[in-house]
């Protein structure tokens, strides 16, 4: 015969099975945020693409420093040739050469700025490789716990629902029918134990017909205030 009671055992197995269903999906829900991996990965490329930009300028800056010296070097050879002996001329080579150091430390206070920065980024670009490095193994063994325990939790529920499945197979349709609604309706608790004459789901008092009620009838009983199949605990 069926007793009220049995919808109360149904509600622990339908919270045990709600419990799983939840974990699965948070756990499925860690397993899919790989942002903090993704993240520290794109500062890796970010640091990458800034050194090869640096690239272009510093061979720029290499190559017009090598074409200074070797313009400075041919001036030096004119002058010390003893072919020029003109004085003009010598003022005009002394002039260029004067130029050429100028335009020389220009490019290098250039060059200088591009390898401070290179050498600074050089740094950076090892400790984020490091950090990513460390999420990125860290991540791979999470990952690893993560399915172990998607798979743990997976394979309890098909048991679990044919448990719930036999239990509720034997129960008559009306209560069950009550027993959904009200699960639905009322946060998905339908059925409320009755402590201290006081109704667990609301935690209101029960009027005494009720209480007498539901002490005394096998009867499904439903607290007037918020729908709950009343169980006394
Ligand atoms: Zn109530």
């Amino acid at each position: 015969m069926f007793i009220v009671k049995q919808l109360y055992d149904l509600q622990l197995l339908d919270w045990d099975i709600q419990d799983r269903e939840q974990s699965i999906a948070e756990v499925r829900a860690r397993l899919a945020d790989d942002s903090k991996r993704i993240a520290a990965k794109q500062r890796v490329d970010r640091i990458a693409a800034r050194l090869t930009e640096l690239g272009t300028p510093r061979r720029q800056h290499e190559g017009a420093i090598q074409q200074i010296e070797s313009r400075r070097a041919n001036i030096d050879k004119r002058i010390f040739s003893g072919m020029v002996t003109n004085a003009r001329e010598l003022e005009a080579f002394e002039e260029e050469k004067a130029n050429l150091q100028r335009q020389h430390s220009d490019e290098e206070d250039s060059l200088l700025e591009i390898l401070v920065e290179v050498e600074e980024l050089q740094d950076v670009d090892i400790e984020a490789n490091r950090t990513f490095e460390a999420i990125n193994s860290a991540r791979e063994s999470e990952i690893i716990e993560l399915q172990a325990s998607e798979q743990a939790l997976s394979q309890e529920l098909p048991a679990l629902s044919e448990q719930r499945n036999d239990m509720a197979a034997d129960y008559p349709p009306v209560a069950l029918a009550t027993y959904d609604l009200v699960r639905k309706r009322r946060g998905g608790q339908a059925v409320a134990l009755v402590e201290r004459g006081a109704c667990q789901g609301c935690r209101l008092t029960l009027p005494s017909n009720e209480l007498q009620k539901v002490r005394t009838t096998q009867d499904m009983v439903q607290c007037s205030s918020c729908t709950r199949i009343l169980v006394i605990a």
